[in-house]
Order: structure tokens, then C-alpha cells, then sequence
């Protein structure tokens, strides 16, 4: 495909997200289509699969009063054949096809040629788009490329059009409220709040619309914002005298000049008044110049389209850091973003976040585990099913246990949704009795309950369950907020604080984990597969002063107590574990140096990665207790990028390959006499628990939020009970039946409320 044919596709896409309402969206589509192919009809229709109709939509060269009314069966002409087939139909002398329908109130008649191609969104059949023509013809592999690429495109603006409603609306010509969409389950919870959007600060387009209460304070926020970026567009003019030739520079010297133009100050301080803030006023603004642009026959002034907005994203960036984020705050924040990572949720006070929405990040997301971690519900991977900046403002639901997001809710959901709030804090109540009761089964077998902590600066005193110590720290926060590396002091502060709060209660202290999604500022190149890169153990490996740094940080921290444990993350191979067991001794040899006595620590290391697995019986031999990181061993024995929405379905803790890991890992460990501790999401996984006990599995590291939860279905087993479901379930060759037999084994113990609060 041609870079003139994208452009005019990208031209198209463009018009539809900037359209107000569906009915211009649509018409824009089907007219920018006639325009580009040079084609007599170009018709949308939107196939209702509860009817099994295809509806016109929206049509160029039909008859416009057509649409809405003209509806065919799928079994029916042409457009039913699209439906039916899921393919591209390319037909020279439609009329002369066996599928062929007349409809005369559309005017179809002089039409032969007939190219329809199916809009897919993610398995589920959209729409067709038909393009036809009065000569007999049939359509050319370029036509088909450039429609297809198109389909592809406006998919999920149609998908989303659809669950909100607007489709019905348009068709009605009647408001219904919002919409639901189906995303995927990343903290478990309901919650109803305001959605607050979190953009891009160097993308003006996901800008959104924000009501202000304050124009004045917009206003002189605009006009400084204005100034600043106008000056350094004359100081880079200025920058490159000796450099850049004068022609190039004169560039600069435009931009400056269209930056402080009398005409887009005006018309964006009209907008302030009108009520939008600076930021939403200057994307209006400056799309408005841009179409402008965009929208004139000459290729170079086509090109000043871009021009206006990276101006428009220099002016958003002076305008940032005039206004500060944290202003206006609804009490109950939703926050919103493309793509959230675990620093953002810091960018809204702590008691106003009630939930999170993320555009990409599945449940293993470290954002979505820092969410469980603070108890607040969160749903991810609505990315091009959802144009997320329309949501700022919007009433929202989220449903954390099934990926649910309800925009602008109705009457009766917002009830039917504060009736479910309720009964979980009724669920909550009735498990918090089992606080002070051990994880134990009915015939005595005994678990270690521990939770996980890190992705919080501090310790927390808010947990409210009853732990038996910590299963997992993960030290990457301290590394990940700053500009450099905490000092060892620093470190030490942090640990000791842990340390002493939970002795004698052992405490699992990881070194530093940085890599994949947890990237160190200071750290700033690019790679192209991050989580089969420098990740965890290699990278302090290749920093023996970090590593000993945060060794004897921990160590040290440890004085005193007796409940320090190492572990080892993104062990691969046994000269990886080798080495850091020899830096822990020598930063011990350090410490204790002048005669300071501190106890030598537990070392453990993680399997994580399927090398590890393999190599079991190696490590345990080298080791005091293993520890499985199932969030990683998951995603690296089934190929399944942990933060990729689109595989997010295939993520399964009950994939058979991972459950005989499981069962090798612990086979390895009782043979040599070592402890096992299972950590990650899915150690909080009701289901899972239940093969665990099986297995023989010493101890659990949970978010707080699963204790209680996991707990309760260890009380309801009897070991012998959990052994024969094991023994059945590790013949099947799927995870299905596995997740009904064991499914069906908590709900006849009266546990299956539990299973909604699952993962
Ligand atoms: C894991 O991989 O399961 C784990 C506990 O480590 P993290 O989620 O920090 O990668
Ligand atoms: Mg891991």
C-alpha cells in the first residue's frame, strides 16, 4: 500500500474520531470512501446478529431515504452473503449472482460491480461496507487492501458505537443512557465513581473535554502557557543561526508566529468561556486549524496539518506545567489512561481513588497488581474498543472480578450495582471472623498465609488481616520513583521499618526486580522484547556494586532479628544462582566484618522461567526454599505476554503444562527437604488453592485482599479430599474441565460467592 493510500485511510479514521455524533461519523466514512476509490455507491450496514439483519446505515449513491429502513436477512443478497461467510464478496455482474436481492426502494439498479468486506472486532462480525459501481468490473487487490486496512481501522469505533447505544439511539431516533463493555478483570471489586482521563502529556489529540469552574484561571494558564511556547520556538530559531540555513529556520519563526496568531488565541480563550479547560480548548482549537489544513487540495499545505499540532502539543506541554494535574478532583475517582503504569496512581490523593480503567495491561500488569495490592477495583484492555479520553467526566462502573466497565449507567444498574457493593461487604464481614484462625485444613494440614508488599513505598498498617509474615517484598518502587539509585542508607531505612514490624513473622525480601514493565528512570534505552531482556538477576549481576549495595542494606536491616529471608528473582540458570549466593556471602563477610553479629539469612530462589523448572532439583540443592513467581513461570511456559490484553484470555493458572510444573517443582522440593512457597496472582486463585494443598505446598504469598478468601476454601478441604481431586484432574489434557469439577467442589461447600470474587 501506498504512503498516499495510508494517508488517506488515516485521513478518513481521523474524520470519524472527530466526528460529535455517529450519524457524521458514518457519513464521513462512507463519503471519504466514494471520494478516495472514485466509486458511484459506498453504503455501510450494521448487522444486528440478535435479528440476523443487516441494516443500512449510511450510504453515498443510494438512496438516502433508505437508511435505517432498508434491513436484509443474513440468508439474504449479497451483503447476508458477507455476513454469512465472513469473507470479502468481489463481484463483477452482481445482479447476475444466485444471492443477488433487489431492493428497489434503496436505488440500486444501475449498479453491476459489487465489493463488500466484512468489519470484524475481536471474533465478533460488525458490519459490511459495500462499494459499487455502474460498468461491470470486478474491483482491484488495491480497492480490497485499502477497505480492508479501513474495516480494520474503525472497528472497534464501531464496536464501541454499538455498546453505547448510539446505534440504537440513531435508529430511534431516541437517547438511551451509556454503555457496556466487556474488558478484562485486572483488581477485584466494585466500584462507582467519575471518570478522571490520565493523557498523554505530548499528545494533544487524547486530550479530553473537562468542564471548568474557573475560566479566568484557564485563561491566564493559557496565555502564559502561550508566551513560554512562543519564546522557545524564537530561541530554537535563534539556536540554529550558525547551523541551519536560513530558509530551514524560518520554520521556527512560522511556528512562532501561528503560535501567538491573534485569531487562535482568541477562538481558544471563547472556548475557556464557553467552559472547556485550557488543555480540552486548545485541542478544539488547534483541530480546527488542523482540518482546515488538512482539508485543502495542495499536498504541501495538506502536510501544515502535522505543523499545527506540534505546536498545539508544545503549547499543551508549557500548559502542563502551569496547571497542576491534582486539581478539581471528584471524591470518587475512576482513573483513566491508555496505558497506566504503578507511578500514575500516584497521580491522584490516595483517598479520592476508587478505581482504575487502563487501555492496555492485563491482570499481571504490575499496575493491576499494585491496584489489588491497595484494594481498589480496576478493568483493563479496552484499547481500540473504547475511545478511553470520551470517558472523562462519565459515571462509571467498574467490575473488577469480570472486566465489566458501565459508562453513564441507568437507574436500575446503578441499583442492581449498589446491591452487589453491599453484599460483598457483607461476604467481607463473614470472612474477616476467620482472621484469627490457621489456614488449616479439616484434617489438620497446615499452610503459611503470607502477603505480599513492595509496590507501597511504607508499611502498611491498614491491612486488617491477620498475616504470618511476608512472602514477598518486591524492592522495585524505591528504584523506580527516583532519578538515581536509593543509597544503601536509604534502602536500609526502608527494610529495617519492615524487618521490625513484622518480627518474628519471617520476612521475604527480593532483590531488586527491574526490567520488563518496572523500567529505572536512569535506565533509558529501548529493547525490543523487555521481558526476554535485561530483566531481574541480570541486571544486578552485571552491578555487583548495586547488588552488594542492597544486600547489606538488607543485612543489616536484619540485625537483631532473626527473620530475614533472600530471594533471588529471574533465576535461569544455576551460574546466576551461584554468583548471587557468593554476593550474598560476601556482603554478609562485610557486615559482620567488625564483629557485628547478624544471623545469615534464608537464600531462596524464584522459578520463574521454565529453564528453572527444569533445572529443579539443581537449585534445590542449592537453596533453603524456592519460591514459584507463577505471574512469570505463566507467562514464559505459554508464551503469553502477562500484559497483553489481547492473549489475556489464554493466561490460565489451570493450563495443564503449568499445573505438572507445579507438580515437578514440588516433587523436587520435598525430596530435598526444602520449603515451597508459591507467589503471584494466581496463588490467590480459590481454584487453585485447592490442587495446592494437594501438591503439598508449604506456604502462600497473596495479596492481602486473597487471604481471607484462600483461607477459607483451605478450611473447607480435607487433604485426602484435595489429593483425589488432583488425581483426577492431572489426566485431562484441558484446562475446561478441570475449572467445572473444581468449580463444582466449592459451590457444594457453599463457597461458590467466592468464585465470583476469583480471578
Ligand atoms: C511473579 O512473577 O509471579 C512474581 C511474583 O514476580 P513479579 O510479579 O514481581 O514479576
Ligand atoms: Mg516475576
Amino acid at each position: 500500500m501506498t504512503s498516499y493510500t495510508l494517508n488517506t485511510i488515516h485521513k478518513i479514521v481521523k474524520s470519524i474520531d472527530r466526528s460529535t455524533d455517529l450519524s457524521t461519523a458514518l457519513n464521513n466514512l462512507v463519503q471519504g470512501i466514494h471520494d478516495a476509490l472514485h466509486v458511484d455507491v459506498c453504503s455501510l450496514y450494521l448487522s444486528d446478529n440478535t435479528s440476523d439483519m443487516n441494516i443500512l446505515m449510511a450510504t453515498h449513491g443510494l438512496n438516502m431515504e433508505a437508511v435505517g429502513k432498508v434491513e436484509i436477512s443474513y440468508s439474504e443478497g449479497l451483503v447476508g452473503l458477507v455476513t454469512q461467510t465472513g469473507e470479502t464478496v468481489n463481484i463483477e455482474n452482481a445482479p447476475s449472482h444466485p444471492r443477488f436481492k433487489y431492493i428497489p426502494e434503496a436505488g440500486e439498479d444501475p449498479y453491476f460491480s459489487f465489493l463488500g468486506v466484512p468489519i470484524n472486532h475481536h471474533g465478533e462480525h460488525l458490519a459490511v461496507l459495500v462499494v459499487q459501481q455502474e460498468s461491470a468490473r470486478r474491483f482491484g487487490d488495491q480497492e480490497i487492501a485499502f477497505l480492508t486496512t479501513l474495516a480494520a481501522m474503525i472497528a472497534g469505533n464501531i464496536a464501541f458505537a454499538k455498546a453505547r447505544g448510539l446505534i440504537e439511539e440513531l435508529l430511534s431516533g431516541t437517547k438511551t443512557s451509556g454503555g457496556q463493555f466487556m474488558g478484562i478483570a485486572g483488581a477485584p471489586g466494585i466500584t462507582i465513581g467519575e471518570g478522571v482521563v490520565l493523557y498523554d502529556p505530548v499528545d494533544l489529540l487524547s486530550v479530553p473535554n473537562r468542564y471548568s469552574t474557573n475560566p479566568e484561571r484557564e485563561e491566564t494558564q493559557f496565555r502564559a502557557a502561550i508566551e513560554k511556547a512562543v519564546i522557545e520556538l524564537q530561541n530554537v530559531s535563534q539556536l540554529y543561526e550558525n547551523k541551519l540555513p536560513e530558509a530551514d529556520r524560518l520554520l521556527f519563526d512560522a511556528y512562532a508566529l501561528i503560535a501567538s496568531d491573534k485569531e487562535l488565541i482568541k477562538a481558544n480563550i471563547k472556548r475557556i468561556h464557553e467552559g472547556n479547560w485550557a488543555p480540552g480548548a486548545l485541542r478544539e482549537t488547534i483541530e480546527e486549524y488542523a482540518q482546515q489544513f488538512e482539508n485543502m487540495d495542495n499536498e504541501y499545505m495538506r502536510e501544515r496539518a502535522n505543523d499545527m499540532l506540534d505546536i498545539g502539543n508544545r503549547i499543551l506541554g508549557y500548559l502542563q506545567s502551569e496547571a497542576d494535574f491534582d486539581r478539581d478532583f471528584p471524591d470518587k475517582v475512576i482513573l483513566i489512561g491508555e496505558n497506566l503504569g504503578p507511578l500514575d496512581l500516584s497521580k491522584v490523593p490516595g483517598d479520592k481513588l476508587v478505581g482504575i480503567v487502563s487501555g492496555h495491561g492485563s491482570g499481571y500488569s504490575h499496575v493491576a497488581i499494585l491496584a489489588h495490592a491497595l484494594n481498589i477495583p480496576a478493568v483493563l484492555g479496552f484499547s481500540g474498543q473504547i475511545p478511553l479520553s470520551k470517558l472523562d467526566g462519565n459515571k462509571l462502573i467498574i467490575d473488577g472480578y469480570t472486566g465489566q466497565l458501565i459508562v453513564a449507567p441507568s437507574e436500575p444498574e446503578l441499583q442492581a450495582y449498589e446491591e452487589t457493593i453491599a453484599s460483598e461487604a457483607e461476604l467481607r464481614k463473614d470472612l474477616t471472623q476467620l482472621n484469627d484462625k490457621p489456614a488449616e485444613t479439616l484434617d489438620g494440614y497446615r499452610i503459611r498465609l503470607y502477603t505480599n508488599m513492595g509496590l507501597l513505598t511504607r508499611v502498611t498498617h491498614l491491612i486488617d488481616v491477620a498475616t504470618e509474615g511476608i512472602g514477598l517484598y518486591r524492592t522495585e518502587l524505591p528504584f523506580m520513583v527516583k532519578d538515581n539509585f536509593p543509597s544503601e542508607e536509604e534502602q536500609y531505612t526502608i527494610y529495617r521499618e519492615i524487618i521490625e514490624a513484622y518480627a518474628p513473622r519471617p520476612v521475604t525480601l527480593r532483590t531488586l526486580d527491574a526490567g520488563g514493565d518496572k523500567v529505572l528512570p536512569y535506565f533509558k534505552f529501548k529493547e525490543p522484547n523487555p521481558f526476554l531482556g535485561w530483566r531481574g538477576i541480570r541486571v544486578t549481576l552485571d552491578h555487583p556494586e548495586i547488588m552488594l549495595g542492597q544486600l547489606r542494606a538488607m543485612l543489616r536491616a536484619s540485625k537483631g532479628y532473626e527473620n530475614l529471608k533472600i530471594l533471588l528473582p529471574m533465576i535461569s540458570n544455576l551460574d546466576e544462582l551461584d554468583r548471587s549466593i557468593r554476593f550474598i556471602h560476601r556482603a554478609h563477610d562485610q557486615v559482620t566484618a567488625k564483629g557485628v553479629k547478624i544471623k545469615f539469612p534464608q537464600i531462596g530462589a524464584m522459578i520463574e522461567v521454565p529453564s528453572a523448572v527444569y533445572q529443579i532439583k539443581q537449585i534445590a540443592k542449592r537453596v533453603d526454599f524456592v519460591s514459584v513467581g507463577t505471574n512469570d513461570l505463566i507467562q514464559y511456559l505459554l508464551a503469553i505476554d502477562r500484559n497483553n490484553e489481547l492473549v489475556a484470555k489464554l493466561f490460565d493458572p489451570l493450563h495443564p503444562a503449568f499445573l505438572m510444573a507445579l507438580s515437578d517443582i514440588t516433587k523436587a522440593a520435598k525430596k530435598y527437604n526444602k520449603h515451597l512457597s508459591i507467589c503471584g496472582e494466581a496463588a490467590g486463585d480459590p481454584l487453585l488453592t485447592i490442587l495446592l494443598i494437594a501438591l503439598g505446598v508449604d506456604s502462600l504469598s497473596l495479596s492481602a485482599g486473597d487471604l481471607l478468601r484462600v483461607k477459607s476454601v483451605i478450611r473447607s478441604f480435607t487433604y485426602e479430599d484435595a489429593l483425589k481431586l488432583w488425581k483426577r484432574v492431572k489426566k485431562y489434557e484441558t484446562a475446561e474441565p478441570t475449572r467445572k469439577v473444581l468449580s463444582l467442589e466449592l459451590e457444594k461447600r457453599g463457597l461458590g460467592g467466592l468464585l465470583r470474587a476469583g480471578k
